[in-house]
């Protein structure tokens, strides 16, 4: 039987799951910080950070690597929070199984893309005790995020969820990536049973107008939790630095 990612973290049914933590690992500190103060303020099931970022720009920052996996399983043996990133490429996979890591998300432009998708699903292939989150493709197509989530089950990796992080629009209107709900309600009528986890940050782009989306997600009864990405020093942040709220401000969210 898959298992949810709330029956794995043992959150009760009536509460959101809360994955928080920064966009990308940026050292030592930033993290092990972050998550000290998501942990106080008792608003991390998961914590979440980037060690590869795929990033628009070839001179963004690209992330910290797998010199990060030591950084995560600290928090996960020091602060008992269980930690995800996300993984491209078969060798992130080989990293993280390696240092210990057992949740991990599936980003919007991997979605996309059947052969990497196939790729990771015959890396998982076997592994015991894994959570895969998959995002949805970066274009509104239900089909490829299905297909997605068909070619992990086909390898036997059933534990599976589902993120919806927004679509991309041309022109951009309110928010960076347009969240049409009503695809996603679709979505979840296809697979009732799916664990659907709301992704306000960077569908938002910009803080203030994260406390509203949450409140439509609230209103609409589909989503179990949130994915949200949060930096104890949100201005120095090196990726998605105008969506990233400070830990402290997270329960905020959610009055
Ligand atoms: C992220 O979660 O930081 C990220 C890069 O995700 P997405 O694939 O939604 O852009
Ligand atoms: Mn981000």
């Amino acid at each position: 039987m898959p298992e949810t990612l709330k029956q794995k973290l043992k959150v009760s049914k009536q509460d959101p799951l809360l994955i928080t933590g920064p966009c990308s690992a940026e050292s030592f500190e930033q993290l092990h910080e972050t998550a000290k103060r998501l942990k106080t303020q008792d608003v991390c099931h998961l914590f979440r950070a980037g060690l590869w970022k795929p990033r628009t720009s070839p001179n963004a920052f690209k992330g910290i690597g797998a010199q990060g996996l030591d950084w995560l399983i600290h928090i996960e043996k020091t602060l008992n929070i269980k930690t995800c990133t996300e993984v491209v490429l078969p060798s992130h996979v080989h990293d993280c199984l390696r240092a210990g890591i057992q949740f991990f998300w599936i980003g919007t432009r991997t979605t996309v893309n059947p052969f990497l998708i196939d790729l990771l699903a015959d890396t998982f292939r076997g592994v015991k005790d894994i959570h895969i989150l998959i995002k949805n493709p970066i274009h509104p197509d239900l089909n490829v995020w299905l297909a997605a989530a068909e070619r992990f089950y086909k390898k036997g990796i059933e534990n599976i969820s589902f993120i919806h992080r927004g679509f991309a629009q041309y022109p951009v209107h309110t928010y960076r990536y347009d969240p049409i709900f009503q695809l996603v309600e679709t979505f979840k009528k296809i697979i009732p049973e799916c664990e659907l986890i709301f992704d306000p940050s960077h569908i938002a782009g910009e803080l203030h107008k994260i406390k509203s989306l949450v409140k439509i997600a609230q209103s609409m009864g589909i989503y179990d939790g949130y994915m949200i990405e949060s930096h104890y020093n949100p201005l120095e942040a090196l990726s998605d630095k105008n969506q990233q709220i400070l830990p402290s401000n997270i329960k905020d969210l959610f009055v």
